[in-house]
C-alpha cells in the first residue's frame, strides 16, 4: 500500500479548500482588515510577554535544575556527561514544556587524560632513592562528593608524561619575566620549577619554563591569591567558601581552542587530521598542579635566597627560590623532587545538544543562547549555574510555545556544548561545521557559563553593539537584595564609565577574550556576542576566582551554602539574560547599537596616535587613514542612527526593516579579515584579536609596532603600515555597511 496517495489524496482535498478561502479572504480584504500576516510582519517585542517570562522564572526550579545537572562528576564523554545529554534533550523534546525540535551532535575530539590505576603525583626523593614526601592522590573527602569514584585525580590536560627528576626552584608565577629574574643567578636546566597559579596562562607557565631548561613543573593555588589569605581548614570549605588546603584547580594547558587534530574543520569520522606531534601551544614538560597543603610541604623548605616581597605567598612561611632543600629543614638537601605525570591522550566521541524554537517571521535568522555542559568534577558552578539557568528560560519559553501562547519573530537557537574545559572544543566544531549558514544568519550569541561567580552585582562583557539591549533589560530586573533596587542600579554601584554617546555614566561593559564559547562565535564568525554573571563585591573579596573553581568542591553544597543560598542571584540572571534573548528574537529591528561601536574605535585611535606617531612620522607612516575611516564610520553610524529612531513611528515596508536588521547583523561581520592574523588560530576579528602589547589599541597595529621597536628591522615597520590599513580598511568596511544600502 502506498501510504503517499493517501496522503496526496488528503492533501488534494485540503489544497482546493485552502484555495477557497483565500479567495474568500482577498475577495473580502480590500474593504475589512488585512491577511493576518501582515500584522505579524510588523509585530514587536511584547513588554507584557517579557514581565510575565520574569515572574514565571522561578529561583526553586533553578536549584532543582542544578542538584540535577550536579548530583554526579561529568568531564567530557564520560559517563556522567552521556547522561547529561539525555536529561537536556528529554526536558527539550517535553511535549508540555520542550522545544520545538532537538537533538545532538556529535564530534570525535582529541582529549587527554590521567591514567585511573597510575595516578599523577609529586615526591622528594633523597639521593640514595629514598622517599622523603609524595604529594595527595585525591582531594580530601569533606563531604559524600569527594568520596564519588567518578572524580577524576588532579592533572593538567594535554601535558606530556614522563618522570623528571631535579632540583626545586620557586617561579613566582610562571611568567617570562619571573623566569629571567630566576635564571640571572640560577642555572634553570635541569631543575623542576614550582608556580602558582595566576598571573600568566596555563600552558604559558609550562612553556616558558621549558625555554629556560626547566624539566618539570608544578602548579598550585595560593591561598593569597585564591583564598584571601585563610589557609586553615576551620576557615575553609566546608566552613566557608574557601578553597580546602587539599583542593587542586585542574584545567586544559593547551594554548589554542577547538579540537586540536582538526584546526578550522569539523572534527567528524572522515575528517583529515595533522599529526599529533605538529599541535602548537602544549606545555613541552610534564606538569602536574597540586593543593596548597603539599605545596607548602615543598616551597617552605627550599634553600637559597628569600624571594622578593612580591612573590611571596599566603603559605606559613618566607618562601626561598632555591635551587633545592634547606639543609636543616625536614628533607636531605641533596633531595629531588621529582614529578611524576602518566597521562594519554585519546579520540572520544563529545556531543553538542543542540534545541530550536522556531521563528514566526524570520525563521532564518537566529537569536543564539549557549553554554557548556561538561565539567571537571561536579562542576555546580562551572559550567551547571550557566546550565540550571538556561534550562530554566527554555522550561518558561518552552511552555508558551507548546500553549501555543507565543513564538519568536526569530528562529533562538540554544547550544549545551561538549568539551568546553578542554579548550571550547564543541562549540567550535558547531562553528566550523556550520560556518557558512551562522555567519549569513546569526545576529548574537548569548553566553551564559558560570552564571554566579558570587552574589554582588551583574558583571556583563560583550561588543560594543549589545550593551544597550543589555542595560534595558537590566533596568526592568529587581536585585536579590532589594525589590526598588535594579539590576542595571546596582551594577552602575560597582562597574562604570563615562560615556559621550550615553552623555553620562553608564555601566562597564567588560570586553570578551576567548575564556568561554563565545570566542569562536566572535573572533572566528564574526557573531556579536555577550556573556552574562552575577559576580564579586571587590571590596570583600580579592580572589582570583570562586574558591572552589575546577575542583572537587564545586558541588551542589557549596552553591547552596556559600554561593547564592535562595538561588535568587540565579534567578537575576536568569530574568537578565531571558529578557535579553527576547528583546533580541522580537524586537522588530533588533535593539543593537552600532554608535556604540565608536567610543572603542576613537578610544583605539587616539592611543595609537599618543603612542605611536612620533615613530611613525619618522618612517613616513600615516595613522590618517584610519582616522578618515572612523569619521566616516561616524558619519553613517549617525545616519542609520536617525533612520532606525524615525522609523518607530511610521509604516514601514517588510523590506526596509529586513535591509535595515541586515546591516545591524552583518556589521560586527565586517571587522573579520581571515587574513590579518595568520599566526594566530581563529583570531579574525581586527578590533578583538588577541594582544601580545599591554597598549589597548588595534591589536594587529599594537604587536607589530612592539616587535618594529624591538628589531628596528625596516621588514617589522613594514608590517606596522600593513596592520594599520588592515585596522582602517575594517573600519572603512564596518561604515560602508551601515551606510545607505543604495550607495556604492
Ligand atoms: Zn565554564
Amino acid at each position: 500500500m502506498n501510504v503517499w496517495k493517501i496522503v496526496g489524496g488528503v492533501f488534494g482535498g485540503a489544497l482546493i479548500l485552502a484555495i477557497g478561502l483565500l479567495i474568500g479572504h482577498f475577495g473580502i480584504s480590500k474593504t475589512s482588515e488585512a491577511p493576518s500576516w501582515v500584522k505579524d510582519l510588523s509585530k514587536d517585542v511584547d513588554e507584557a510577554f517579557i514581565q510575565e517570562f520574569m515572574k514565571e522564572v522561578s529561583s526553586d526550579n533553578i536549584r532543582e535544575h542544578l542538584r540535577k545537572l550536579s548530583m554526579s562528576p561529568h568531564m567530557a564523554t564520560t559517563k556522567g556527561d552521556e547522561d547529561l545529554v539525555k536529561m537536556i534533550l528529554n526536558q527539550w523534546k517535553d511535549p508540555k514544556f520542550g522545544l520545538d525540535d532537538a537533538k545532538e551532535e556529535r564530534y570525535d575530539v582529541y582529549l587527554s587524560f590521567p591514567k585511573a590505576d597510575q595516578p599523577n603525583n609529586v615526591r622528594v626523593v633523597t639521593s640514595g632513592g629514598e622517599q622523603k614526601f609524595k604529594s595527595r592522590l585525591t582531594e580530601e573527602s569533606l563531604t559524600a562528593d569527594q568520596s564519588d569514584p567518578d572524580v577524576v585525580k588532579p592533572y593538567a590536560a594535554y601535558a606530556p608524561s614522563g618522570v623528571p627528576k631535579g632540583k626545586l626552584v620557586y617561579a613566582n608565577q610562571g611568567k617570562m619575566s619571573d623566569f629571567e629574574t630566576l635564571n640571572k643567578t640560577i642555572d634553570l636546566r635541569g631543575t623542576i620549577a614550582i608556580v602558582r597559579y595566576g598571573g600568566a596562562g596555563r600552558s604559558a607557565k609550562a612553556i616558558n619554563a621549558a625555554k629556560f631548561g626547566v624539566i618539570g613543573l608544578i602548579v598550585y593555588t595560593d591561598p593569597k591569591d585564591i583564598n584571601d589569605g585563610y589557609a586553615s581548614k576551620s576557615q575553609t570549605y566546608p566552613n566557608s567558601w574557601y578553597m580546602p588546603p587539599s583542593g587542586v584547580e585542574r584545567g586544559s594547558y593547551v594554548e589554542d581552542f577547538g579540537d586540536l587534530l582538526t584546526p578550522y574543520y569539523p572534527a567528524k569520522n572522515f575528517s583529515y587530521r595533522i599529526n599529533e606531534n605538529d599541535i602548537k601551544g602544549r606545555p613541552p614538560i610534564p606538569t602536574q598542579p597540586i593543593g596548597f597543603e603539599d605545596a607548602e610541604e615543598l616551597i617552605c623548605q627550599l634553600n637559597g635566597p628569600e624571594a622578593d616581597n612580591s612573590w611571596q605567598g599566603g603559605l606559613s612561611c618566607k618562601y626561598n627560590i632555591g635551587p633545592g632543600f634547606r639543609p636543616d629543614g625536614k628533607f636531605n638537601d641533596s633531595s629531588d623532587v621529582q614529578v611524576n605525570v602518566y597521562n594519554y591522550a585519546e579520540v572520544k566521541s563529545s556531543a553538542n545538544v543542540m534545541g530550536i524554537i522556531r521563528g514566526s517571521v524570520e525563521p532564518d535568522r537566529y537569536i543564539m543562547y549557549g553554554n557548556h555542559r561538561d565539567s571537571w568534577v561536579h562542576g555546580a558552578i562551572d559550567p551547571s549555574s550557566g546550565t540550571a539557568v538556561m534550562l530554566e528560560i527554555t522550561r518558561v519559553l518552552g511552555t508558551k510555545v507548546k500553549a501555543g501562547k507565543w513564538r519568536p519573530r526569530r528562529t533562538i537557537i540554544f547550544g549545551s556544548w561538549g568539551a568546553e574545559e578542554f579548550g571550547l572544543i564543541g562549540s567550535t566544531e558547531f562553528s566550523e561545521d556550520y560556518y557558512s549558514k551562522l555567519r549569513d544568519r546569526t545576529a548574537v550569541y548569548i553566553n551564559v557559563d558560570i552564571s554566579v561567580f558570587a552574589n554582588a552585582t551583574l558583571r556583563a562583557q560583550g561588543t560594543p553593539p549589545v550593551q544597550n539591549v543589555i542595560f534595558t533589560a537590566a533596568k526592568q530586573v529587581k536585585t536579590p537584595v532589594s525589590a526598588s533596587l535594579s539590576v542595571y542600579d546596582n551594577w552602575i554601584r560597582y562597574f562604570n564609565r563615562t560615556s559621550t554617546i550615553y552623555n553620562g555614566l553608564i555601566p562597564q561593559l567588560g570586553t570578551l577574550g576567548a575564556g568561554s564559547d563565545y570566542a569562536p562565535f566572535l573572533h572566528y564568525l564574526g557573531i556579536s556576542c555577550m556573556d552574562l554573571a552575577y559576580t564579586y563585591d571587590r571590596s570583600k573579596t580579592s580572589a582570583r576566582i570562586y574558591p572552589a573553581y575546577h575542583t572537587a568542591f564545586d558541588t551542589f553544597d557549596y552553591t547552596d551554602k556559600h554561593i547564592d543560598p535562595g538561588f535568587t542571584s540565579h534567578q537575576a540572571v536568569a530574568r537578565t539574560a531571558g529578557n535579553v534573548l527576547l528583546r533580541l528574537a522580537d524586537s522588530l529591528i533588533l535593539p543593537l547599537g552600532p554608535r556604540d561601536y565608536l567610543e572603542t574605535l576613537e578610544n583605539y585611535y587616539k592611543t595609537a596616535e599618543t603612542q605611536f606617531s612620533a615613530q611613525l612620522t619618522n618612517r613616513g607612516i600615516s595613522l590618517v587613514p584610519l582616522k578618515n575611516a572612523i569619521a566616516r564610520y561616524q558619519k553613517f553610524s549617525d545616519e542609520l542612527d536617525k533612520t532606525i529612531s524615525e522609523l518607530k513611528d511610521a509604516k514601514e515596508t517588510p523590506l526596509r526593516v529586513r535591509m535595515i536588521n541586515d546591516q545591524l547583523m552583518l556589521l560586527e561581520r565586517a571587522f573579520i579579515n581571515h587574513f590579518a592574523f595568520p599566526d594566530k588560530l581563529y583570531y579574525s576579528h581586527v578590533i578583538w584579536a588577541s594582544r601580545s602589547s599591554s597598549i589597548v589599541t588595534f591589536p594587529g597595529i599594537a604587536d607589530a609596532y612592539a616587535m618594529a621597536i624591538s628589531t628596528g628591522l625596516q621588514k617589522d615597520w613594514d608590517q606596522v603600515h600593513h596592520h594599520i590599513t588592515v585596522a582602517a580598511t575594517a573600519v572603512d568596511n564596518a561604515a560602508s555597511t551601515l551606510e545607505t544600502a543604495a550607495s556604492v
